[in-house]
């Protein structure tokens, strides 16, 4: 089947141009004005809306086993919401128990994600190291397509890698030619102030963001950067949430190191303030780790994508329900942490960053998908639009106005972090590898529609990262 998509502005991460695009067999085809409408294509008129590169939202944990429940946004439900967004490509999170392999864990991530309904791709926790995890990695890494391994340094005693073992790992994955990704907090001073607030009495949600300081996330920060210098690996800290942990980001690109950053929609509008209703219930929803922070870190974040110093953004989207937080309500610490996001996260980029003059709608694009693709290693395949490129395309209405509900977005929970919030700039048609599959605020893919994206290693130089340090500022548009 061929599209043509006709009379668009075509905005990639360097430029942008009125065309047209015909799609052939998944893929773009052509790119340019005034192209030839091969007989029997399906034309699709643009009307002068802008046509962006789907959306890549490298950070998402679709039903995700997690403390005896799951998270309830599956890969079939999370992808519709990720394609009513603009976003057409996921990167979840294999992550094993302490001594669980790390293959298996992978695979079982695989057979979930046999209904997704948008392409989507897996990191590797490293939770636990030794000769049969190194083993592993290299297994993940030249056969199943994995390059980057996530290490938590919170959540002791769970999830968390030994911090004498993270060197092992990060210099296993800098051989391996991947990239090391951390969950960055410090992991000692949360269950302290967690007891020393219950033993006071708070057992309320606002107990939560007191119990995770800024201070622990820059600690963290640090930490994990000296273990990429001395290792030599790349590094990307995931959901930098203030100021504190930014500037350690930004000294280390400052030396022309190798790190990267990311930040999560939620973060860039959602205010602290939430902790503080009244009603546990309501409070408990906001729940994630990092929390939400007061409005100077906001603007640090944004400032941030702004210079180049944070190349992506990410949703987290880990979605739970009231009933799996009950046990929550009386003791904040047994909250289960995590938010709904994936579907909005471009909305909320647009908005406060190209339509409040932050960031040029090249930026967006970068911000949203190029970087992605290139720090994960799916460039050019995805992250634009040119020919040979997997036919990933929103178009994309810069004024449209779109105020988020629960009671209509696509997500499996009952409750949006950005509820009532209204945000200019939203999808009006999602194709994902040339098929049209959301318009109109309705969803029409078909379970299993998704594709594995496999992402090789990186080269032994790792030029494609060395070049995204190097040009300072790489979600700058030229
Ligand atoms: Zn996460």
């Amino acid at each position: 089947m061929q599209l043509v998509i006709r009379g668009a502005t075509v905005v990639n991460a360097d430029h942008s141009a009125r065309a047209d695009i015909t799609v052939s067999q998944g893929r773009i085809h052509a790119v340019g004005p005034d192209l030839d409408i091969p007989s029997g294509a399906r034309v699709v008129d643009a009307g002068g809306l802008l046509a962006l590169p789907g959306g890549i939202d490298p950070h998402t944990h679709l039903d995700m086993p997690v403390a005896g429940t799951r998270t309830v946004d599956n890969f079939e439900q999370g992808g519709r919401a990720a394609l009513a967004g603009g976003t057409t490509t996921i990167i979840d999170f294999a992550i094993p128990g302490q001594g669980q392999s790390l293959l298996q864990a992978f695979d079982a991530c695989m057979d979930r994600a046999r209904t997704a309904t948008c392409d989507y791709s897996f990191h590797v926790a490293v939770t636990w190291f030794n000769a049969s995890v190194a083993r592993e990695m290299g297994v993940l890494a030249r056969e199943r397509g994995v390059n980057s391994f996530k290490h938590y340094m919170a959540y002791k005693g769970t999830i968390m890698l030994d911090p004498e073992q993270m060197p092992h790992s990060f210099a296993r994955a800098r051989e391996l030619g991947c990239l090391c990704t951390v969950h960055a907090e410090n992991a000692e001073i949360i269950p302290f102030l967690q007891q020393r607030l219950l033993a006071q009495g708070v057992t309320h949600p606002r107990g939560h963001p007191l119990t995770h300081p800024q201070s622990g996330e820059a600690d963290a920060t640090w930490r994990a950067i000296t273990v990429a210098e001395a290792t030599g690996a790349p590094l990307y800290v995931v959901h930098i949430s203030c100021a504190q942990a930014l500037e350690a980001v930004i000294a280390a690109q400052a030396r022309g190191l190798p790190v990267f950053g990311e930040c999560l929609g939620g973060h860039l509008v959602v205010d602290a303030a939430v902790y503080e209703q009244k009603d546990a219930q309501s409070a408990a929803r906001f729940v994630m780790s990092p929390p939400f922070r007061p409005g100077q870190d906001r603007e640090a974040l944004w400032s941030g994508l702004e210079h180049g110093a944070i190349q992506v953004t990410a949703s987290d989207n880990c979605a739970f329900t009231d009933a799996q937080r009950q046990a929550g309500l009386r003791d904040f610490s047994r909250l289960p942490s995590g938010t709904p996001g994936l579907e909005d996260r471009m909305r909320v980029v647009w908005d406060g960053g190209v339509a409040q003059g932050r960031l040029t709608p090249e930026q967006f694009v970068a911000v949203t998908s190029t970087n992605a693709a290139r720090l994960f290693n799916i460039y050019p395949r995805k992250g634009c639009i040119r020919p040979d490129a997997d036919a990933d395309i929103v178009l994309w209405d810069p004024n449209a106005e779109h105020t988020v509900s629960a009671a209509t977005h696509h997500h499996a929970t009952d409750f949006s972090v950005f509820e009532g919030m209204t945000f200019r700039g939203s999808p009006v048609a999602t194709f994902l590898a040339g098929k049209e599959v959301f318009r109109n605020g309705r969803v029409t893919a078909e379970p299993g529609i998704g594709q594995y994206i496999p992402r090789p290693a990186f080269d032994p130089e790792l030029t494609m990262l060395r070049k995204l340090v190097s040009s300072q500022a790489p979600c700058r548009a030229t």
